[in-house]
């Protein structure tokens, strides 16, 4: 009966189950991955500092019993944090919790206070303004609801909703999401401020572009309004500026959004910040603004896994009415991988074109227009779609391919997949070794090595191997 880690933690992942809600076990427990149990040690990894307060403060008397639960009173838990911080992405560092028979909170270091919210509000009576007249900018579509959650936005999305179910009194302040154009940073900022209206109508929320401030701020120069600028940024809640790379050289308009972002902050409000790029890499942009971003938290927005691209899909269709075939959907989530937006651009003009020309929508119009897509945005093959088509030809179902297994079938279609991916995507060795069995770059050069010397040596392999090639460019050229 030898215990081992992920024995231990299914235990103990049972009971958690039964005594939290569906979507707090998916938040908060589902990320969690036993590492090892040593000396009646079990350490699990988790994804971020915040994460790991979230679960100290939240779930703690639950963990402590679970834990004595299955290791007994010597039982302990020790977190390892795989840290998002864009400083160290790929630091790890270990936080040692001691066995706390007592239920103190004190002796775990890493625990660090919260900023709670301290309520205190702006002490100037703003003469002419009243709260009640802000217009909140914000566009109700983009809510929580309509916001895939998947891998590559877990943290930024769980944090934005701690930080809309506790505006000002998280640690998570500011907020940072950052990601690349079309990854979904607008909709979550909006999400946000949605969520805080709605939980708080009192609150004064304002969604604001950084270049619409910056617009506001040059005329309230100019206007001599400069003081009113400052005073009305001053009494909102929680403040949303979105896409902040936009400063970037502007040294008047930063100058004046530091002090309202000191003014905010020192009074508990809450604030949010897009950018396209991660803190370290802003250019252009004041130290002592880059530093106070580093005072919160900074989360990145990902390109969506194909499950998740389709649970996008989907949603977007169920949200519009639209209702269109699975293996159409698949079709666009296997082939639109740059950006989320674009995911949606070829979902839209695939409905336009069927709607002009009253045609039915079929997987051959999906192609041709998707052809037209992918071409105009010069596109390269994606590693899953040539997942896809090499396991449609051999009839695998496409996990066994990404899983370790080691049947000969399932090896030598992953070794054509990889050949593919290495030859038709500028994909790293190792990015394609991930996305193959979580295999290493050697790995992915044996396989083409050895379905090029196959492909010398064996006919048939290698008419397998063209048929499946002029399949791949075929479908996505
Ligand atoms: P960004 O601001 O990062 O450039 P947007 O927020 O404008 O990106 O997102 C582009 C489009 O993709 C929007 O229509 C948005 O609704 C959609 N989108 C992005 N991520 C998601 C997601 N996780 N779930 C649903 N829709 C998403
Ligand atoms: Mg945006």
């Amino acid at each position: 009966m030898d215990k081992t880690h992920i024995s231990v933690w299914n235990k103990c992942l049972k009971i958690i189950k039964d005594n939290v809600s569906g979507q707090n076990f998916k938040t908060w427990f589902e990320p969690i991955k036993a590492v090892r149990l040593e000396n009646q040690i079990l350490t699990i990894e988790v994804p971020s500092q915040f994460f790991y307060e979230w679960l100290e403060e939240h779930y703690l008397t639950l963990l402590k019993k679970v834990m004595r639960n299955q290791l007994g009173n010597e039982g302990r838990l020790e977190y390892s944090i795989l840290m998002e911080n864009a400083l160290s992405s790929a630091q790890q560092y270990k936080v040692k919790v001691p066995g706390r028979t007592n239920g103190e909170l004190k002796n775990a270091p890493m625990n660090m206070p919260v900023n709670i919210n301290s309520g205190i509000r702006n002490p100037f009576v703003i003469p002419g303004l009243k709260k009640v007249n802000v217009d909140s900018q914000l566009n109700a579509g983009y809510s929580f609801d309509t916001f895939v959650e998947g891998e590559c936005n877990r943290l930024a999305r769980s944090a934005g909703y701690a930080v809309a179910g506790k505006p000002g009194g998280t640690s998570f302040n500011p907020l940072l999401i950052y990601g690349s154009v079309g990854m979904g940073k607008t909709h979550l900022a909006h999400a946000i401020g949605i969520e805080i209206k709605s939980r708080n109508p009192e609150k004064t929320v304002l969604y604001v572009s950084s270049e619409k401030f910056t617009h506001q701020f040059t005329d309230a120069v100019r206007n001599n309004t400069h003081n009113d600028f400052v005073h009305f940024y001053q009494m909102i809640d929680a403040l949303i500026i979105d896409d902040i790379q936009f400063f970037a050289g502007k040294e008047k308009t930063q100058d004046v959004f530091f002090h309202i972002f000191n003014h905010l902050h020192q009074t508990g409000r809450q604030l949010v910040l897009t950018s396209d790029k991660a803190p370290v890499d802003l250019q252009g942009m004041e130290q002592r603004l880059l530093s106070r971003f580093k005072w919160g938290l900074s989360a990145d927005l990902q390109m969506p896994d194909l499950e998740t691209r389709i649970a996008i899909l989907m949603k977007k269709m169920y949200v519009d009415g639209i209702d269109l075939p699975r293996e159409i959907v698949e079709y666009i989530a296997y082939s639109i991988t740059a950006n989320v937006r674009e995911l949606e651009g070829a979902l839209i003009s695939i409905l336009a074109q069927a709607s002009l020309n009253r045609k039915a929508i079929t997987l051959e119009l999906a192609k041709s227009m998707i052809d037209k897509f992918v071409k105009n945005t010069t596109h390269e093959v994606s590693i899953d779609y040539i997942q896809k088509v090499v396991c449609d030809y051999f009839s695998l179902p496409i996990d066994l391919l990404k899983s370790k297994t080691r049947k000969r079938q399932v090896v030598q279609a992953r070794q054509i997949a990889m050949f593919f991916a290495k030859s038709m995507t500028k994909s790293s060795l190792s990015l394609i070794g991930a996305n193959c069995g979580g295999k290493d770059h050697a790995t992915v050069l044996h396989a083409c090595r050895t379905v090029n010397n196959l492909m010398d040596t064996d006919k048939k392999f290698k008419a397998n191997v063209v048929e499946l090639q002029k399949k791949i460019t075929h479908t996505s050229k």
